[in-house]
């Protein structure tokens, strides 16, 4: 496969913009390659700018249930641009959206919009912070919750990539009101509040995926709750990628645990920068005007933003079985995959949530953090670079989730799974 325009169009890029990228975890550099410069994607499909194609199980990271270019999404955005881009005044789609969101979540009585995940969550914390009065929050060691100083602590992902935990620029002031617990392991949270008698919140991904898929098990979340109550310390379940992808009702309609406070962001955009946070009345009331919790965006709310989240959100709620569809492929590809690499004798521990699925190349289970990078890294760089010249396109970091849209077919799950076939035989000399 040739890529010597992106390889081209990278150096130019690196001379102006750090990296080359204005996201870390684009850089390729974990699995040693040069990014691929998209110019177009079109239902499962993304175009590189040398013409290539590949199978995209990316899907910007979460947010593209449905495929590139979705047709009724498209539509909606274009006919919202068509009446102005923003306002900063309040407009119908707003309530629209708000009104689908409190819906969909049981713990949601109403909820602010956003412009990024790490806005959410931000926000959420200050609101946890101002409505308990206390300044310390837990956070789990491979939960990742956007880049803002307090949560950028162990982080997952492009941190945990880039051998980052916790970054230059971040004064040791700003998060010492963080502590850190271990991902499936109450006790470790236990110990937090024996440290602590002013926890505001202890935010987790219910269904973490940014160290790689990890859920978390069903009776861990109920413990949680349980000394969350004891304590009166709000739960905070950070659904920004699980959010619509795992299922259409969040975690909590999965494991029966109810959060005080939820974050989204990817889907609920449908491809446009959207990030939400929600809770009870009760909660959401302190928040500026209403309450003394200031929080603000020029550009939160955005029309054309909200038309292509309210199109993607009603779409699923249409169809709400999607979800169940998409777990059965989403099953089929790591099965397959996990069965290809045994014929060659190597181990995946692999899982999947709705359309989210993940897989380590280790002999053990993985339950958290520690558990994921015992992975062999090595072996992983090589697949994705093998799988990427065949044409198929996977996160480039084993601490990464990968998703499957609407758009892809049973025929290329199985062509993914005889190209891994390939792609494991070559690594292995077999
Ligand atoms: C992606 C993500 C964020 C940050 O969202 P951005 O839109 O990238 O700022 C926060 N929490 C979780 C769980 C995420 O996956």
């Amino acid at each position: 496969m040739n890529t010597s325009v992106s390889q081209k169009a990278f150096e130019e890029a690196q001379s102006l913009i750090p990296g080359g990228v204005d996201s870390p975890v684009r850089a390729f550099k974990s699995v040693g390659g040069t990014p691929i410069f998209i110019t177009e994607g079109k239902g499962a499909y993304l175009k590189d700018v040398d013409g290539n194609e590949y199978v995209d199980y990316v899907q910007s990271w979460g947010p593209l249930l449905f495929g590139h270019r979705d047709e009724t999404i498209e539509a909606a955005v274009i006919e919202a641009v068509k009446h102005g881009l923003s306002f900063g005044a309040p407009t119908l789609s707003e309530t629209e959206l708000a009104k689908l969101v409190v819906n969909f979540f049981d713990s949601i009585d109403k909820v602010r919009f956003v412009s990024s995940g790490t806005e959410a969550v931000m926000s959420a914390i200050r609101m946890a912070r101002g409505f308990t009065g206390r300044d310390d929050i837990v956070k789990f060691t491979g939960c990742y919750h956007g880049h803002s100083d307090a949560l950028l602590v162990e982080a997952g992902s492009g941190a945990a990539t880039f051998g980052n935990p916790s970054s230059p620029g971040v004064p040791a002031d700003f998060t010492k009101h963080t502590l850190l617990a271990e991902y499936n392991n109450i006790e470790s949270v236990k110990k937090c509040f024996a440290d602590s008698d002013n926890i505001a919140c202890v935010i987790i991904e219910p269904i973490a995926g940014n160290m790689g898929l990890v859920p978390a098990d069903k009776e861990f979340l109920h413990e949680l709750r349980a000394v969350c109550d004891a304590h009166g310390t709000l739960l905070i379940f950070d659904e920004v990628m699980s959010g619509f992808r795992a299922t259409v009702n969040g975690a909590e309609s999965l494991v029966g645990v109810v959060p005080d406070i939820v974050t989204l962001g990817k889907v609920i955009g449908g491809g446009m920068p959207v990030g939400a946070f929600g809770a009870r009345a009760e909660i959401m009331n302190v928040l500026s005007p209403d309450g003394p919790v200031y929080q603000a965006g020029t550009l939160s709310g955005n029309p054309v933003a909200m038309a292509a989240g309210y199109a993607a959100l009603t779409k699923l709620k249409q169809n709400a079985r999607v979800i169940a569809v998409l777990n059965e492929r989403a099953n089929r590809l790591v099965n397959g995959m996990k069965d290809a690499a045994a014929k060659y004798g190597i181990a995946m521990q692999v899982d999947t949530r709705g359309s989210m699925f993940g897989f380590f190349f280790n002999e053990n289970e993985v339950k958290n953090f520690k558990d994921a990078t015992t992975s062999d890294a090595v072996l992983f760089a090589k697949f994705h670079a093998g799988m990427l010249d065949e044409g198929y396109y996977f996160a480039c970091s084993q601490y990464e989730t990968g998703f499957i849209s609407t758009a892809v077919t049973d025929v290329m799950i199985e062509d993914t799974i005889a190209a891994s076939e390939r792609i494991f035989k070559a690594i292995t000399n077999g």
